[in-house]
């Protein structure tokens, strides 16, 4: 009943990815803080006075304002001012994120590739007795349109090759016919809440694994799922102390239910959960995998359940996607394309497909 998916080693490095020295630019000239904007917020009960010092504080800051700060504000500002998040403020906020927003680059993809390991995926499951273990498995990706947080540097060769540049426009682009889903039983529904909010809490992850690199690669997917018409904000679970009508989903580490699953979301308990053992094999086994990517496919996919996609993608790249099932049956690329052995074909982030099917479901 699992459906192991193939994972290839090969990854690249997201461009703004928070944990290490991109994260650490020029900490001392930027006076653009996410965390001032936060302090700010949560220092005004009016609604009215909290709604104006936002907007002056965008005004004042917000030029200056380097991405990873304006995308953090992005993600969490309908959390952060609640009531006073206007449709004022919220068009500034996100003029000022895509005036920031980096253009694309290429990406940049670890050398090996050979080893495949097979992770159990993940699945969601909507009641706590359902397992589903379809999994998540990473891929190198150049976002969708709209979608932030590109690639680097890619290795040359691969690159260059044909394969890579189908992977990127299949990402990019959904064609008439190709939202088919595995006829496994599992069929989408509707989102969990029009405003969702995942409580991050680092307890019992990997040692390896930072507190900033999981909150970076949650804002990526909720930023990223935003697209099919739902919000979706992240926080940390120590800092969540007022109740702003969000769905709260409880974002945690532990191995408890033991599902062979990399990460799993439930639906029923509002809990998404990311197997600290599968992590620590995965480092174990596969020294040249990013686990960084290999946590943004993971968490990318897990989000994507809780916006009503409970079906799974029959589409390789997407990233609602499982490889294969018990039966030998096979994921399609399209034009009759072959997975290539040298990189993850599935995406980082929701694509193009993903994002429609999301929006179908939910009636947008
Ligand atoms: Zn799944």
């Amino acid at each position: 009943m699992a459906k192991a998916l193939h994972v290839q080693a090969v990854l690249f490095k997201p461009a703004c990815a928070t944990d290490g020295a991109l994260a650490q630019d020029n900490p001392a000239t930027s006076v653009c803080k996410a965390s001032d904007f936060r302090a700010m917020a949560y220092s005004i009960n009016d609604e009215q006075v909290r709604e104006r010092r936002a907007l002056e504080w965008l005004s004042r800051y917000g030029k200056d304002c380097p991405f990873n700060e304006i995308e953090m504000i992005r993600s969490n500002v309908s959390v952060w001012l609640g009531t006073s998040n206007t449709p004022k403020v919220h068009q500034t906020v996100k003029e000022l994120y895509l005036s920031k927003k980096p253009l694309p680059s290429s990406l940049e993809i670890s050398k090996n590739s050979n080893t495949a390991p097979v992770i159990q995926p993940s699945g969601s499951i909507k009641t706590d007795t359902k397992a589903d273990p379809k999994a998540a498995n990473e891929t190198t990706s150049t976002a969708p349109k709209k979608i932030k947080k590109l690639p680097n540097k890619v290795d040359e060769k691969i690159a260059a090759s044909k394969e890579f540049a189908l992977r990127e426009s299949e990402i990019a682009q959904c064609l008439p016919d190709e939202l088919v889903t595995w006829n496994d039983g599992d069929k989408d529904g509707k989102m969990l809440s029009p405003k969702m909010l995942y409580v991050y809490d680092h307890q019992g992850a990997p040692s390896y694994v930072s507190e900033d690199a999981v909150f970076s690669v949650l804002q990526q997917a909720a930023s990223a799922w935003d697209q099919c018409g739902g919000q979706n904000a992240v926080m940390l679970k120590r800092d969540v102390f007022e109740d702003n009508g969000s769905a709260k989903i409880l974002v945690q580490w532990n191995d408890k239910e033991k599902l062979g699953a990399i990460g799993l979301a439930n639906i029923t308990k509002k809990t998404l959960t990311l197997s600290p053992d599968a992590f620590v094999n995965l480092r174990k086994n596969n020294t040249n995998r990013n686990w960084v990517e290999t946590l943004q496919m993971v968490v990318s996919h897990e989000v994507g359940h809780f916006q009503g996609l409970i079906a799974h993608s029959k589409r390789c790249v997407d990233v609602l996607s499982y490889y294969s099932n018990d039966a030998g049956e096979k994921c399609t690329i399209r034009g009759k394309g072959v997975m290539p052995q040298t990189f993850e074909y599935r995406a980082l982030l929701p694509t193009a497909c993903d994002i429609q099917r999301c929006r179908i479901a939910n009636g947008f």
